[in-house]
């Protein structure tokens, strides 16, 4: 069975193809990116308008395979930015239509931690899922995920973007950061852990006033990178404690950052646990992914249109 799966819920739109003993036969993606500024809804909806074409072509050359040997269409249904996930959805309901073939629409976050468990063949990880919108902690219980933990406000990822557009660093940020911090000191900003959850936007805002005051980007670099990540790796172990879980998984395009995962490391380390990440071209957004996912949830979701606030635990 050949899946082919679009992503369009943020600023990625992408076109990936497996097969059904998980074989990725092609992973094409194009990402927005801007000089100056964040994420702005049709503007994204635009781009992926622009793109699509182009990217599914690539994607079914890359995978030798012809439009019509796909077996199913899967797309990103939500969570995600409404007018995005409308042009995937649209995009995906015509490829479906004209091949005549099953269109299937998943929950984008459930495919993050899919691909994640798939990719390292695990069990029953506690999954670290940590993307620009969304920072949950997650474990699987009775079929059903259940978020034992999460942002209270902003996601890790968005915080990092949003901090990267004060000083100038355009977006994504995430990975601009990650090679300032390099050369930062640290200096104090605020820690907010509460019980399994954990907030970030006093984070950004002390930061940015540091950064009127003076305080260089390297600093402010490393010590939100050191101090984010310090809450995420305590409400982690928590976890891992109370479910007795032994590995635990990051998903989600957070964890592309090394300083992160070698954290993440020496946490499970020393509790005698074992850490997964995926590598970087599964980390982020695409469409392998939601074909993986698609291709899992084949009996049980299909055409649902697009559900912008869809959570994973409400799969
Ligand atoms: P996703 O929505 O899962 O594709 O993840 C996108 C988010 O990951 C954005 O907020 C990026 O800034 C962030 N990101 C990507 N690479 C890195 C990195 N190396 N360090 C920190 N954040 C990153
Ligand atoms: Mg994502």
């Amino acid at each position: 069975m050949i899946i082919l799966g679009i992503e369009s819920t943020a600023h990625t739109f992408g076109v990936g193809i497996v097969d059904s003993q998980w074989k990725v036969l092609a992973n094409v993606y194009d990402r927005y990116t801007s000089a100056d500024k964040g994420m702005i809804p049709d503007e994204i909806a635009d781009h992926h308008k622009q793109v699509a074409e182009e990217v599914l072509e690539k994607a079914l050359k890359e995978a030798q395979v012809m439009l019509d040997s796909v077996d199913q269409v899967a797309y990103s249904a939500g969570p995600g930015l409404d007018p995005a996930l409308w042009s995937g959805y649209h995009f995906a309901k015509d490829l479906a239509a004209r091949i005549k073939k099953p269109l299937v629409g998943v929950n984008h976050c459930c495919a993050h931690l899919s691909i994640g468990k798939v990719w390292n063949k695990l069990e029953d990880p506690c999954y670290l899922y940590v993307s620009g919108v969304n920072t949950q902690i997650i474990v699987s219980e009775g079929g059903k995920y259940h978020v034992m933990g999460e942002t209270l406000d902003i996601g890790l990822g968005n915080m990092l973007d949003k901090f990267g557009r004060i000083i100038g660093l355009g977006f994504p940020a995430g990975p601009e950061i990650e090679k300032l911090a390099k050369n930062g000191k640290y200096v104090e900003l605020p820690y907010t852990v509460k019980g399994m959850d954990a907030s970030f936007s006093g984070l950004l805002t002390k930061a940015q006033q540091l950064f009127a005051k003076g305080v260089s980007k390297e600093d402010l670099c490393f010590s939100l990178q050191e101090t984010a990540f310090a809450m995420l790796a305590e409400v982690v172990e928590r976890a891992m404690a109370h479910t007795g879980k032994q590995e635990l998984l990051l998903v989600g395009g957070v964890g592309a950052n090394k300083r992160f995962c070698e954290m993440l490391d020496i946490m499970c380390k020393e509790r005698g646990a074992v850490f997964y990440k995926v590598p970087v071209d599964l980390a982020g957004d695409q469409g392998a992914m939601i074909a993986w996912e698609g291709f899992l949830r084949k009996d049980s979701y299909g055409d649902v249109e697009v559900k912008p606030h869809w959570r994973a635990d409400e799969v």
